[in-house]
C-alpha cells in the first residue's frame, strides 16, 4: 500500500507531517504571549557550563536531571515543540501566529502569516 503525500497546508487539519514524514492528523494552535519576567529580561537558555552544573546538581533526582538536560539539549539544538510549564495568564494574542502539531510524532510547525516556516522544508537531518 502506497501512502498519499498531501502537502502540509494552513487549511487542512490532515497533511503529511514535516517531523515524520507520514500523513497524520493535525492539530492547530493559537498562540498568545507572556512577557518574559527573568531578571535580565532576556529569554532563559541553559548552555556550556551551566548545563554541565546542572547535570551534577543534586537537588534533583537522576530522573529529573536527565529531563531537564533532555530539555535544553533540544531548546539549544533549535527544535520548537510544545513542553507543560507553570500556567500563565495572558490576554496577548499573537495574531498571524499558528502552530500545528502532529499527531504521530508531536513535531509542532510554525506558521506565519499563513505559511509554514518551521521546521525548515529542506533541512538536513
Ligand atoms: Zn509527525
Amino acid at each position: 500500500m502506497t501512502q498519499q503525500n498531501i502537502a502540509p497546508s494552513f487549511k487542512l487539519t490532515r497533511f503529511t507531517c514535516p517531523g515524520c514524514n507520514q500523513l497524520s492528523e493535525q492539530a492547530w494552535f493559537n498562540t498568545y504571549a507572556n512577557r518574559i519576567a527573568s531578571t535580565d529580561g532576556v529569554p532563559l537558555r541553559i548552555q556550556g557550563a551551566d548545563l554541565e552544573r546542572l547535570s551534577q546538581n543534586p537537588q534533583f533526582p537522576p530522573e529529573v536531571r536527565k529531563q531537564k538536560i533532555e530539555y535544553w539539549n533540544r531548546v539549544n539544538s533549535g527544535e520548537v515543540f510544545l513542553d507543560r510549564w507553570a500556567p500563565v495568564h495572558t490576554d496577548v494574542f499573537v495574531a498571524g501566529l499558528e502552530l500545528s502539531v502532529c499527531h504521530g510524532c508531536m513535531q509542532a510547525a510554525i506558521w506565519l502569516g499563513g505559511e509554514m516556516v518551521y521546521p525548515p522544508r529542506d533541512r538536513e537531518e
